[in-house]
């Protein structure tokens, strides 16, 4: 994912386009915003992820990836750390939470439920928008941001936001 923002983030700029590349997802319960203060790149969180969704990203720094599959909460990450990056005492894993871009099939008068489907917190309902047409919508209170709707989206439109910036980020997509 990282390599990606970088690639975009070079075309952006050599279109003369001055977008910020979203910031990196970190893994669950660390500190986002001491991130790179805190973590040695040791790499023991990858390692030890079942899921294989944390990877080495910019700089050597643990992302995670969705595309790759969904996060179970295990907290195998957190409890391989050696150092102080994660905060297991925190309230919640992260704020992430989805959304779905323009290129929805189902916002294109496309038949496709693949997101509801493959929510295991049944967050996602689809309700009729105008025009007739049923569109995803996503609850934030129920969405833990676990990311099973974005691999299971076969028209890539499902992205993971922190909560804060959510409104910010998708009226910029
Ligand atoms: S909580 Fe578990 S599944 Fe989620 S990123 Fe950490 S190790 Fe992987
Ligand atoms: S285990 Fe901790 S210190 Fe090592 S790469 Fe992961 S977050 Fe950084
Ligand atoms: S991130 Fe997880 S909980 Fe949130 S809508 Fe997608 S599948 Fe459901």
């Amino acid at each position: 994912m990282a390599d990606d923002h970088v690639d975009l983030g070079r075309r952006g700029f050599l279109r003369g386009q001055r977008r910020a590349a979203p910031a990196p997802l970190r893994p669950p319960w660390s500190r986002a915003d001491r991130f790179t203060d805190l973590c040695t790149r040791c790499g023991a969180c990858a390692e030890a992820c079942p899921e294989g969704i944390v990877r080495r990203g910019d700089g050597g720094f643990p992302e995670i990836d969705f595309r790759r599959g969904e996060c179970s909460f295990c907290a195998a990450c957190a409890d391989a750390c050696p150092e102080a990056v994660f905060d297991r005492a925190a309230a919640r894993p992260w704020t992430l939470t989805a959304r779905m871009a323009p290129s929805c099939l189902a916002m294109n008068r496309i038949v496709c439920r693949s997101c509801r489907d493959a929510c295991p917190e049944s967050a996602i309902r689809f309700a009729l928008a105008p025009g007739g047409v049923a569109v995803p919508t996503v609850e934030d209170g129920a969405c833990t941001g676990c990311g099973a709707c974005l691999a299971a989206c076969p028209a890539d439109a499902v992205t993971l936001h922190p909560a804060e910036t959510v409104h910010e980020t998708v009226q910029a997509s």
